[in-house]
């Protein structure tokens, strides 16, 4: 068996057309912006790039955009005073702390500071608690992400055995408890799984959200099964040559051996251009759906859980 392909690069291009349409008609009908804020703490340089691109992609759908940039060593005071004019301010719909933050700071508190309506990242507890017992909250964008691409490929998931690998708070826990939402029988696996083939072997839906390069072989797969593969890991790729300084060229590759998956799967997204363009899109679609909701309009169709 040959896996059909998602491809999340196109699907997220819809999911951005789609929030596009719905900016356009907030401003044509009610004369609302919505507007995301970015707080970056530091110099990060992949947060940068982050940060970036999110700026990037909200300029192309019509979002409003506020960057932020403070110094790595701003105080928690500092960066509590800038969260709580954004919370109040009511060009602004949701709010991205962008993590890792600098060690002083604390980042359970920072992303407690925010708003919970205005919380697109989906972490605050408050959100996290709504999702646990099946309130409409904020979900976090790469589950969030996961689930569109799931939905999109089978319809129903109902009764489908679903395991998750991997228990993070932003992806693995959430990504359960969508899942369990839509009434799947979830597994959560980590690293403390007993015989994890056997468990994978039994699921319809695997999502594998670990952080280790292709630790997923295909005879760990069910035939026909589904996989999500969240992972985003940097190996060396010497066949590409190397670079000037006599180091290895790198590649990215996800959490599933991707050639032996995709030979006993149904369906497998691809890494990169499948998980990945999808969490940037849901961001988007999470702060139209905050800036609905803020104003008391109907949320979009088709992108909230
Ligand atoms: P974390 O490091 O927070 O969590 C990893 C999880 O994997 C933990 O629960 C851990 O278990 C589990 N784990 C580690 N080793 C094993 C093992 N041998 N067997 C089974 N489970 C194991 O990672 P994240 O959830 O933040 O990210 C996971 C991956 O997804 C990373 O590659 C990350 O880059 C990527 N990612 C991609 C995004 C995207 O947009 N596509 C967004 C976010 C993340 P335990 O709890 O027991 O330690």
């Amino acid at each position: 068996m040959t896996a059909t392909i998602i491809d999340g690069k196109a699907f997220a291009a819809t999911v951005r057309d789609k929030v596009a349409g719905h900016v356009a008609r907030l401003k044509e009908e009610h004369g609302i912006t919505p507007g995301l804020a970015v707080v970056l703490v530091g110099e990060d340089p992949a947060s940068q790039v982050y940060v970036r691109s999110k700026g990037k992609m909200c300029a192309e759908v019509g979002i409003a955009s506020f960057e932020h940039r403070l110094a790595e060593d701003t105080s928690e005071d500092a960066l509590f005073d800038l969260i709580d004019r954004l919370n109040n301010d009511p060009a602004v719909h949701g709010i991205l702390v962008q993590l890792p933050l600098p060690g002083h700071l604390n980042e359970d508190l920072v992303i407690n500071g925010i708003t919970p309506s205005k919380d697109v990242d989906g972490f605050h507890i408050f959100n996290v608690g709504l999702l646990g017992t099946g309130q409409k909250s904020m979900v976090p964008c790469t589950p969030l992400g996961c689930l569109m691409m799931l939905r999109d490929h089978h319809g129903d998931l109902s009764g489908m055995d679903a395991v998750v690998i991997g228990r993070s708070n932003i992806v693995g826990k959430p990504m359960a408890q969508l899942l369990l939402g839509e009434s799947c029988t979830v597994t959560i696996a980590h690293s403390r799984t007993r015989d994890l083939p056997a468990v994978v072997r039994r699921a319809d839906i695997v999502v594998a959200a670990v952080g280790r390069p292709q630790m997923v072989p295909g005879e760990w797969i069910k035939p026909g099964a589904t996989v999500i593969d969240v992972g985003i890991n940097r190996i060396e790729a010497r066949e590409k040559g190397v670079n000037e300084d006599g180091s290895a060229k790198t590649r990215l590759v996800g959490d599933c051996d991707f050639d032996s998956c995709a030979a006993v799967a149904g369906a497998i997204t691809p890494v990169p251009g499948g998980v990945g363009p999808m969490t940037i899109a849901c961001l988007l679609a999470n702060t139209v759906t905050a800036c609905c909701r803020a104003n008391g309009l109907p949320e979009p169709e088709g992108l909230t859980a």
